[in-house]
């Protein structure tokens, strides 16, 4: 029987991408997601890049017996769970959703992963976790908890159950990765980010303002203890973020236990050198209006990321340049994301 890869929420943003590199590296997989913030056209682009089709099935991950039903047919080896809700906002809004779809998910996913045996989960967790971060760059070990939204709650409390089952099972393998900011798309400008409704992120914000759906960029602050005082974030290439999955997986492979590690670039990026960025490589203006703060963000997050290259030889290769290019490219050849 053949072994696959199993990737909840593998419809969405950085899910789609690393069905992409599992699929160039040879994996098999089987995708599963509810597609309640994503399309199931995605499959078809993700067959045209990869020239090979994964398996989809439209579940939620909390419906127990369906998940039941994919892990019999298929022989699930390791798993990738992205799936999850992850909009700050709305978290605070409706909290009991987040609980539930996030936390709730998770447990059914350990509960069916241990009725069939399989020992390998990677967890998608977020620099969140890490709160208003005492230092930076920012080390795996620093502490974790501080946080101040039902979403970054979610994170941590996924993580401590992560951390319980490693000491309580020694045969699983758990890889918790903390990713930074992803932005960017895949070169071929078929698959990228497509929020619902107006973008809470900025990167889709400043893409959208390029094509002149949005005005201009609400710039949140430019008081913060910073260069020029707009907050800094270490800005990922979604596909170095999708190739790192890979890296983690062959981690795995090696049966490490528990294992975590920071996804960024070490690169601090502020919201202005962004702005300025997208306009010097894409020649497109970006108009913007300095505002009040955005409620709950911190001065500076970046991340070090000395652990993953060490211990897995993955780092991020993509510059900003390749990211502006590359989100642009992926909103310019679909202005309305998947629903063209
Ligand atoms: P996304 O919304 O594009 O993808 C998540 C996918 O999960 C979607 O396709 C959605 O339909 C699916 N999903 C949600 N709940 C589900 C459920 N109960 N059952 C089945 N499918 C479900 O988000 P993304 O940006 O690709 O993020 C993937 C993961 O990475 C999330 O867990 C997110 O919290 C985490 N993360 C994202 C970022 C970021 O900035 N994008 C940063 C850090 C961590
Ligand atoms: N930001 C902004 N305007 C926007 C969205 C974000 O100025 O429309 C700023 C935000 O204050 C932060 C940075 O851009 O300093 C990154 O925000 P994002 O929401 O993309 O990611 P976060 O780091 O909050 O997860």
């Amino acid at each position: 029987m053949k072994d696959y890869v199993l990737v909840t929420g593998g419809t969405g943003y950085i899910g789609s991408h690393t069905v992409i590199e599992l699929l160039n590296n040879g994996y098999d997989v089987v995708i599963v997601d509810n597609l309640c913030n994503s399309k199931a056209l995605v499959v078809d682009r993700i067959e045209k890049i990869a020239r090979k089709r994964p398996i989809f099935v439209e579940l939620d991950v909390r419906d127990e017996k369906k998940l039941n039903e994919v892990f019999s047919n298929y022989n699930i080896t390791s798993v990738i769970h992205f799936a999850g809700l992850k909009a700050v906002g709305e978290s605070v809004e409706k909290p009991q959703l987040y609980y539930d779809n996030n936390i709730g998910s998770t447990e059914i996913l350990l509960k069916v992963m241990r009725a069939h045996e399989t020992k390998n989960i990677v967890f998608s967790s977020s620099a969140t976790v890490y709160g208003n971060p005492k230092r930076v760059p920012i080390y795996e070990e620093d502490p974790v908890g501080e946080v101040t939204n039902p979403y970054a709650e979610t994170k941590v409390k996924i993580e401590f159950m992560l951390k319980d089952l490693a000491k309580g099972d020694p045969t699983m393998n758990i890889a918790i990765l903390r990713y930074f900011n992803p932005i960017g798309a895949h070169q071929s400008g078929l698959i990228g980010e497509d929020p619902n409704g107006i973008p809470n992120n900025i990167m889709p914000y400043i893409t959208q303002v390029a094509i002149g759906k949005l005005p201009y960029l609400h710039v949140f602050g430019n008081d913060y203890k910073t260069k020029d005082g707009t907050g800094i974030r270490d800005y990922i290439h979604v596909v170095d973020l999708a190739k790192g999955h890979v890296a983690t997986l062959k981690k795995l492979a090696t049966n490490p236990g528990l294992v975590i590690y920071n996804l960024g670039t070490g690169v601090g990026t502020s919201v202005l050198e962004l702005v300025n960025a997208f306009i010097a490589a894409n020649g497109v203006d970006i108009p913007y209006k300095i505002e009040a703060r955005r409620p709950g963000d911190i001065d500076t997050c970046y991340a070090n990321c000395d652990k993953a290259y060490k211990e897995m030889g993955w780092k991020a290769i993509y510059n900003m340049v390749d990211c502006c290019k590359d989100s642009w490219n992926w909103q310019k050849h679909n202005p309305k994301g998947y629903g063209e």
